[in-house]
């Protein structure tokens, strides 16, 4: 993790005082701001990272090139909720469409008026 310190007073800049979207940090000791990308910048991770036991959901390759770094939000769970989800609203689209034209087509051929007869 990244703390951005003050240039002028060495002081850590508090993540309240730092706003990402406007790329401003600013320093209430010496009441000035900053570009956040200036003082994060030519900074590197410091976490202890172990490539081989990447957590659930990230992945790492490595080939003679160097070592690409990724990760997904995809989960089969999700995907499961997905189609209990999708299965269970298609049911009643296709109750709530379909049923009406199905009695009306049994009422359609079932009851014709006196003189007619239903079409073989
Ligand atoms: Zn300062």
């Amino acid at each position: 993790m990244v703390t951005p310190t003050c240039p002028k007073c060495k002081n850590a800049i508090a993540g309240e005082d730092i706003n990402v979207a406007k790329d401003v940090a600013f320093c209430r000791v010496c009441n000035v701001s900053y570009q956040l990308s200036e003082l994060t910048q030519g900074s590197e991770l410091t976490a202890d990272l172990d490539l081989h036991h990447p957590p659930p959901g990230a992945w790492c390759r490595s080939d003679g090139a160097g070592t690409l770094v990724g990760a997904t939000h995809r989960s089969f769970g999700a995907a499961l909720g997905m189609l209990a989800m999708a299965l269970f609203w298609n049911g009643i689209v296709w109750c709530s469409c379909w049923s009406p034209f199905r009695e009306r087509s049994t009422t359609f051929t079932s009851a014709c008026p006196n003189g007619f007869r239903h079409r073989r």
